[in-house]
């Protein structure tokens, strides 16, 4: 591997993350169908899609499904919680300096906290899982016994992209090993799903290999073997894993990663279960490998948990090309410009 990564490839990491998570912010939830219907094509930020019937209530169903509002009083360029939890990462890093499980936990609390509003719901569209281990934290647990099995989300997997920029800088001095297995513990502040935690293993080492010039073969074959290792077997406890293991969908994407998107979205699905948004994501970042924008806006209008998909694959996308975003999109993309002094921040301590 030749290491051949910029201060621009660490300040697009977060700029990408935000950007897909802000262009898949209005329509999170909703299927391709209601996509196409009620937006035609998502290829720039927009408020929250909300469907009124002719008395201006909120449609909950239509012909397609469901409708689920998660960010109604968001604004168009809004990130959500994918974004919101990355920060809050990164932050510890560069804080700290080092790995502070206490801080981290504590630091992520405080953006879900400032977060909540008087009638008891959050802003941000954090998840149900993320929420209760949060609570759990309030109410006094540490943040080794705050995780909760709760459903399989993709937490850890669509904010551990900090995690893969520290890996870079801290290679030599502290081990790749060391920081994989950090990236465990961190996940389990919140979710305790096997899955979910594998996802979040297999984030950090993409976002570290692709900075250290990993090709599209690298790519694929580094989650899978990172997944191997990582994700736990199911036990009686985690009855969640009999649904299926994030490992085989990686496997399935490594073996098909030439198929249509069309096919890899049927089999993979993009819903908010790790084991279909996280894989999903890597497969289109893989088939987009060297077309960043319309990878992303194509990931984005496939729905689903279409922030989340959004997030990872502009994270690992930004780490793979640079400020290759549309300037519009790095302009007007909430807190741009921070955004990108955290990359800018991260990347001196490579330097150091
Ligand atoms: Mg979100």
């Amino acid at each position: 591997m030749t290491a051949k990564s910029t201060i621009e490839h660490y300040q697009s990491v977060f700029l990408g993350c935000a950007i897909g998570d802000a262009l898949g912010m209005p329509v999170e939830g909703m299927k391709p169908t209601q996509i196409q219907k009620y937006v035609g094509r998502i290829t720039e930020f927009i408020d929250p899609v909300e469907v009124r019937n002719d008395k201006g209530a909120l449609i909950c169903i239509d012909e397609f499904g469901k409708l689920g509002y998660y960010n109604i009083k968001l604004f168009a360029g809004e990130y959500t919680d994918d974004t919101i939890r990355t920060i809050a990462l990164a932050e510890s890093l560069i804080h700290c300096k080092e790995i502070n499980l206490e801080d981290i936990a504590q630091r992520q609390l405080a953006e879900y906290t400032k977060r909540l509003r008087k009638d008891g719901t959050v802003k941000g569209g954090f998840g149900g899982t993320t929420i209760a281990g949060f609570k759990n934290l309030q109410a006094g647990k540490s943040y080794q016994e705050s995780g909760v099995i709760g459903g399989p989300g993709n937490a850890p997997g669509m904010m551990m992209h900090p995690l893969g920029l520290y890996m870079d800088t801290k290679q030599v001095t502290e081990g790749i090993e060391k920081i994989l297995q950090a990236a465990i513990a961190i996940g389990k502040i919140t979710h305790l799903d096997p899955r979910s935690l594998a996802s979040g293993v297999v984030q950090a080492h993409a976002i570290y290999g692709i900075l250290n010039g990993n090709t599209r073969e690298d790519f694929l074959s580094a989650a899978e073997a990172v997944c191997r290792r990582f994700e736990q077997p199911a036990t009686q406890e985690f009855s969640l894993a009999e649904q299926g293991s994030l490992l085989e969908r990686l496997e399935w994407t490594t073996s098909h990663q030439d198929v249509s998107t069309e096919e890899a979205h049927q089999h993979l699905g993009s819903g908010s279960k790790v084991y279909s948004s996280y894989p999903f994501a890597l497969f289109m970042m893989q088939k987009y490998w060297d077309d960043p924008v319309e990878g992303l806006i194509a990931t984005v209008n496939y729905g689903g948990d279409c922030d989340t998909t959004g997030a990872i694959f502009g994270a690992l996308a930004g780490a793979r090309h640079g400020l290759c975003w549309p300037k519009e999109w790095m302009e007007t993309v909430q807190n741009g410009e921070y955004l990108k002094k955290l990359g800018s921040k991260m990347w001196e301590m490579k330097r150091e």
